[in-house]
Parts: structure tokens; C-alpha cells; sequence
């Protein structure tokens, strides 16, 4: 099966035309660089995304502050991750780079502070 994909890994949005058969990639063409190439091969076979969300502070100058993973997450285990950060409330002070919670999931990845709090 071919199908197309918009490469993210610049401004230029190169369209891939990639062959797939399950979750293996055959071919691809269309990226001017090979970071196109390798992006979309691990979008298909293992999916990740950075993880961004609020938390509720308590004691802070604010009632949130906005975190996100320290590096990109497997896609299929955001559902779980979010279930855990449901149940978390910061103390104030927070400030930019805080770790949130260290390798939560086992996954090596932190949640980390963006804003003050
Ligand atoms: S393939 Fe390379 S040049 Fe094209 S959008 Fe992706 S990163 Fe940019």
C-alpha cells in the first residue's frame, strides 16, 4: 500500500510517498534530506510525541502550571502516562525545569515544569 505523509522534521513539510506493508516500510521518496526518511520509518513502526499538559498547583502564584516530557514519548503509552499525571498535584514554588516526576512508567523520560508557578 503507498501512501503520503507530510514530513515534520522542518519547515519545508516534504511530502513522503511511502510503501508500507503492515508496519514495515518499503520505500520512501519525495524527502530532500534523510531526516524525512528516518522520522517516517519510526512513525510507523513505534510512534512517539512530546506529552504536554497542566497540572494543579497548590500554594502558587497560579492554580496550573504547564509541563511537558522531557523527550518524546511512545504515542501508545500517553494514555497511561496522562491516567498517572491525573492523580498529581504540585507544591508551590515551581519554577521552568522543574522535574515533576522522574521516569515515571519506567519510560526514561521526566515531566518537566514550562512555566513558573
Ligand atoms: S525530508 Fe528533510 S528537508 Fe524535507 S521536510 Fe523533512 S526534514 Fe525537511
Amino acid at each position: 500500500m503507498k501512501k503520503q505523509y507530510i514530513c515534520i522534521g522542518c519547515p519545508l513539510g516534504c511530502v513522503l510517498e511511502v510503501e508500507i506493508e503492515g508496519k514495515e516500510v518499503l520505500s520512501v521518496s519525495g524527502n530532500q534530506c534523510p531526516v524525512g526518511e528516518k522520522w517516517i520509518r519510526e512513525e510507523i513502526k513505534a510512534p512517539k510525541r512530546t506529552l504536554l499538559t497542566v497540572l494543579p498547583v497548590k500554594n502558587g502564584k497560579f492554580d496550573t502550571v504547564s509541563v511537558k516530557s522531557s523527550k518524546p514519548v511512545p504515542k501508545d503509552r500517553i494514555p497511561e502516562l496522562l491516567q498517572i499525571l491525573a492523580r498529581v498535584e504540585v507544591e508551590a514554588p515551581v519554577h521552568v525545569g522543574d522535574v515533576i516526576l522522574h521516569n515515571p512508567l519506567g519510560l526514561n523520560v521526566d515531566i518537566v515544569a514550562t512555566r513558573e508557578a
